[in-house]
């Protein structure tokens, strides 16, 4: 008997002997310990055990078998055979992304210590039998309710389109509900792990311990624990967790509900499988027969087009809960301020008076900055010499505070140098603003203004975001500096003002999406002010005040910015009417990774001809050491995704014949 047995490595499985001794205990989905090459051991899931004898090649015994039913279902590998497919991925790397670490211990005996030391540990899922009743909704919520209800008898996804807090998580709460009185289960997907820590107490007061939740920032064990559970014969019949919850075993899924689906965090972008969790929740749900619901106030193009051409159902809230008043955003032009010297640092003087009377009614103030770290970089006065990682094609980040100079892509950290190595030159300057300058500006404009900093630097670990976070709700601080962090979700009773410093290096990107982009996240930030009874304001600072896309974005013309864009979206072959994949290669050998691109450029406009772009350096075109280059494929969205994998691969291997220390990776509908 032979056993194929599927390795957290890219590739898709390997043929092993089944020593007779455990022939009836090697099943489909349990796991194995095997032996690989001269001396690795690795943890395995069996994939098939048949007879077919291998040929031609050496076949090792496996060594152990690990448990006594499958702990990977059907479901689960239909679901995993579908994104190693789809994103062009090894299986190999899919198990490796889809089971938590303690499943695949190189040492068994020390796993089983430690599980039952902990036992009776209820990894943050405390039991809780005293339920609160789900509020009541508004005669709008409901009537949104009743048409999620009624285009769920057509539809398997639906769009709900509503303003911040128009009370989009309350109708959640009533669908989970009813999901779970028909003893089904509920997926409920959250883009980041800081969004989980409030949410989870607002569903704990509802779900108490039939709710589980799951992510990255849990313990090995704690995350076994709730793979275990959802396993076993008694489930949690709701799990909150982030992207990786798709992965774990569903028996009975019922709805899938995907909060702000246009999150780009959803997509993972390393390691491999580079999937998105929206798009393979959906395809988990189609495959339970479930339904999936997509919640946003700014839906990413790609579901608003679908719910356009009634691929999905589309259902709307209009209206903030109590008939709140949505900000007004007022735009502050700071090329016209700039021009008069009338800017302090990146301060426009109605931005200073607007905030000056917000601390004066003693509310607070949210301050959205793109760009973390003191300035963007250093530059030497005399020469214009500019320090850059050894190890990446980037400049390094000035951060003041530790008086170092940082690469944001590999971590490499050096001290600010006190000479120039190209002139000998003493004096450098500081380009580009970072949430760190901001908070000196602050303290020197505003006096005795408390504030606190919540960007990747202050906010590593989720105790620290979370301490910040219930500093601000407390009031200990009147300004809260940040990036991208606080545009999510967040709920604070006395923000009044939100300013966003600069929106001109969120719309001058380089990438087709950075208008949809920045409008999503103004839309966020803008929505952070006011909640609670009083209209917010929102400063919004640009160069570009007189463009189209400005204006749709202080409308809040989410339909106005759609059209236009999808317009350029159609012409320039973009998605969502063209899918793209692009094709990484990465080699230590610049040149050769030079002649190797060319080469595959060449094999691939063979098949697909004009459909193929680059090879191009990517604008970082060096990370840790590797050199990158980049091509693109643009497909018709009917063109069959087996043949062009199929082709894809088949290319993979005459490039690997060629050059076997080259590394080519795929990333599929990239964002
Ligand atoms: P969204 O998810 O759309 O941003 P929320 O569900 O968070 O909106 O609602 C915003 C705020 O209004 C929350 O504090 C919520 O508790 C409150 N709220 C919304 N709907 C209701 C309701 N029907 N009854 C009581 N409070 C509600
Ligand atoms: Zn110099
Ligand atoms: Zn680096």
């Amino acid at each position: 008997m032979f056993a194929d047995i599927i390795l957290p490595i890219p590739f898709d499985s390997f043929t092993y002997l089944v020593p007779s001794d455990m022939e009836h205990r090697v099943m489909r989905g349990c796991r194995v310990v095997v032996p690989l090459g001269k001396n690795k051991i690795y943890t395995g899931v069996v994939l098939h055990v048949h007879n077919k004898t291998p040929q031609g090649v050496e076949i090792k015994a496996i060594i152990d078998v690990l448990d006594d039913h499958p702990v990977v279902n059907e479901l689960q590998f239909a679901f995993w055979q579908w994104i190693a497919n789809y994103y062009l991925c090894p299986l190999g790397d899919v198990m490796k992304g889809a089971l938590p670490g303690a499943m695949k211990p190189k040492d068994e005996a020390a796993l089983k210590e430690r599980t039952r030391k902990r036992k009776g540990s209820k990894n943050g899922n405390s039991l809780d039998d005293h339920l609160a009743t789900p509020t009541t909704l508004s005669p709008v919520q409901q009537t949104a309710l009743n048409e999620i209800e009624k285009s769920f008898q057509t539809q398997n996804v639906t769009l709900l389109h509503g303003v911040t807090s128009s009370g989009k998580t309350e109708i959640y709460i009533h669908l989970i509900s009813q999901h779970m009185a028909k003893g089904e289960q509920v997926l409920y997907l959250l883009p980041e792990i800081a969004l989980t820590t409030q949410i989870t107490e607002r569903l704990r007061r509802f779900f108490g311990n039939h709710m589980g939740v799951y992510h990255s920032k849990f313990t090995d064990v704690q995350r076994l624990e709730v793979y275990q559970r959802q396993a076993s014969s008694a489930p949690y019949q709701l799990i909150l967790g982030v992207r990786s919850s798709v992965f774990l075993p569903f028996q009975n899924l019922g709805l899938v509900i995907v909060d702000e689906e246009h999150e780009q965090s959803y997509k993972q972008q390393e390691p491999a499988p580079r999937y998105h969790a929206r798009n393979a929740a959906i395809m988990l749900a189609q495959m339970s027969s479930a339904k999936t619901l997509l919640g946003t106030a700014t839906p990413s193009f790609e579901v608003y087009h679908l719910a356009h051409k009634k691929r999905y159902g589309y259902v709307q809230l209009t209206q903030r809960y109590r008939d709140m008043m949505l900000p007004t955003i007022e735009v502050v032009d700071t090329k016209e301020a700039k021009r008069k010297r009338l800017m302090h640092g990146v301060f426009s003087p109605r931005l200073i008076e607007v905030m000056q009377e917000a601390l004066d009614r003693k509310e607070q103030i949210i301050l959205f900055q793109n760009r973390r770290g003191y300035s963007s970089f250093i530059e030497c006065k005399q020469c214009g010499w500019v320090p850059r990682c050894p190890h990446c094609d980037v400049t390094l980040t000035l951060h003041k505070k530790t008086s170092t100079l940082t690469c944001h892509y590999c971590g490499y950290t050096t001290h600010i140098p006190t000479q120039c190595p190209a002139c000998e030159g003493e004096r450098f300057m500081d380009v580009g603003t970072g949430t760190e300058k901001i908070e000196e500006q602050i303290h020197k404009l505003f006096e005795g203004a408390t504030t606190l900093r919540m960007d990747l630097d202050t906010a590593k670990t989720r105790q620290q975001y979370e301490t910040i976070i219930s500093d601000f709700a407390d009031h200990r601080a009147d300004i809260l500096i940040g990036t991208q962090m606080v545009t999510k979700g967040l709920d604070f009773d006395n923000v009044s003002v939100v300013g966003i410093l600069d929106a001109d290096t969120m719309l001058n990107l380089p990438d087709f999406r950075s208008y949809e982009r920045t409008f999503q996240t103004l839309s966020q930030v803008a929505g952070r002010a006011g909640r609670n009874n009083r209209p917010g304001h929102v400063i919004l600072q640009t160069r570009s005040a007189d463009t189209d896309i400005i204006r749709q974005i202080t409308a809040n013309d989410y339909w106005q910015m759609f059209y236009t864009q999808m317009t350029e979206r159609q012409l320039f072959h973009y998605p969502p009417f063209h899918r793209l994949i692009y094709i990484y290669l990465r080699h230590r050998d610049d040149r050769l990774l030079d002649h190797l691109a060319a080469d595959m450029g060449e094999r691939l406009r063979a098949i697909f001809g004009h459909r193929v772009l680059g090879p191009d350096r990517p604008p970082v075109a060096r990370i840790q050491s590797l050199y990158i280059r980049k091509l693109m494929l643009k497909m018709e969205p009917q063109a069959s995704i087996s043949r062009v994998r199929q082709a894809l691969l088949s290319i993979q291997q005459q490039m690997l014949s060629i050059a076997k220390n080259l590394n080519i990776y795929y990333d599929v509908d990239p964002l």
